[in-house]
This record gives structure tokens, sequence and C-alpha cells, in this order.
């Protein structure tokens, strides 16, 4: 690791210089110099110092289950990647919490609550509040059958691209403006039911 860096700012010094100073006697001459002035900046802290790290986009949810009545507070995504397990524990806490199923979630879905938290921008990390995550389609038509409109016979909530929310300290409608300035995908509006529908779906509205 420590060696990896050295090499690194002997060839960053090396870069440097030769463009400063085209004409170099013999390239291992000037690497041998190069090091030394790696060394002596490393010495007064100057150089070989690793670059500045550059902010993981560290990304975490809380999730409050109205029905399972679990809760949950974890990091799913540093940066570029989503936490296996974190997608995992997820997975498990949206499951059709009728049947017990357990479905896959579509990662995206979670970037969309956590890019709506972001959007509200609230300095305080707000818990969501989960009226309804993955559904199996036995559920879906069960809830079909007894509730008849709002529950689509295509929902995207039996592909784990749809999620219910509220959110607790935030107005609905204000929850639901917010989904609908990501342009993102799907926005349902249940205030009846005191609820936000989202999903990763085209973009639409209802
Ligand atoms: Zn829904």
């Amino acid at each position: 690791m420590t060696l990896g860096k050295s090499q690194d700012s002997v060839k960053y010094a090396a870069m440097t210089r030769s463009t400063l100073l085209p004409l170099q006697p013999s390239r291992r001459a000037f690497l041998h110099r190069s090091a030394q002035v790696a060394m002596l900046g490393s010495a007064l802290g100057l150089a070989a110092r690793p670059a500045r790290a550059v902010p993981l986009n560290v990304r975490s949810l809380m999730l409050d289950h109205t029905h399972t009545h679990e809760r949950i507070d974890l990091v799913y995504a540093t940066g570029e990647h989503y936490v296996p397990q974190a997608l995992g524990t997820l997975n498990y806490f949206l499951r059709d919490h009728y049947s017990g199923e357990v479905g896959q979630i579509d990662p995206q879905l979670f970037d969309l609550l956590h890019n709506v938290r972001q959007a509200l921008g609230s300095g305080v990390p707000l818990s969501y509040q989960i009226i309804s995550g993955y559904r199996s389609p036995l559920t879906n038509a069960r809830l079909r059958s007894t509730r008849g409109g709002g529950v689509a016979s295509h929902s995207l909530h039996m592909e784990g691209k749809a999620i219910d929310i509220r959110l607790p300290g935030v107005p609905l409608a204000e929850l639901r403006d917010a989904a609908l300035s990501l342009k993102a995908g799907g926005v349902g509006y249940y205030p009846r039911d005191q609820f936000v529908h989202i999903d990763t779906g085209r973009v639409r509205t209802w």
C-alpha cells in the first residue's frame, strides 16, 4: 500500500518534471532524482500525501413498517456500489406482509427514497413509514378483488419496483411534490389513505 503510493508519487513527480524539463540526461537518473524529490517532499509533508479522498456518496435509509412494526436504519450503498447484505435485509424488510414472500426489490427504488428525502432538504434524518413494498401476484389479486380501485392488475409492487410511503413530519402533498420533482418514475397520491406511491417505472402521475 505504502509502496504503491510512493511509486505513484514518483510517477507523478516524473510527469510533472518532464513537462517542465523536457531534456533529461537519462531516464534512469531522472527517475532517481525524481524519487529523491518525492522523498524530500514526503519528509517535508508536501508531496506523497495521498490525494484527498473523494467523499463517498454513502446512502442510508431509515424505515418503519406500519404492518410488521419492524424498523431498520442502514447504509445500503456507497458510491456506485450497493451493499449486497443491505439489499438482502431490505428485500426481507419489504416482503409481502400478507404472505411472507420475499421479493427482489429494485435497488433504484432505494435511491428514489433517498433522493426524495434529499429533495425535501431536511437536515434531520427522517424515517419513512412503509405501508406496502413487495406484493406477490396472489396478494395483489386478493387486494384487487377486495379494494378494487387503486390496485393495478400489473402492479409494479409485484416486480419490486414500487413502494407506498409516508414521511412523518412532512405533509403528504409535500412528499408527493418532492417525488414529482425528481421526474424519476411513477407517483401516486392517496390522501384518503395517507400515503404516496412511488415506483421506478415510467414517469407518470395520478
Ligand atoms: Zn403502491
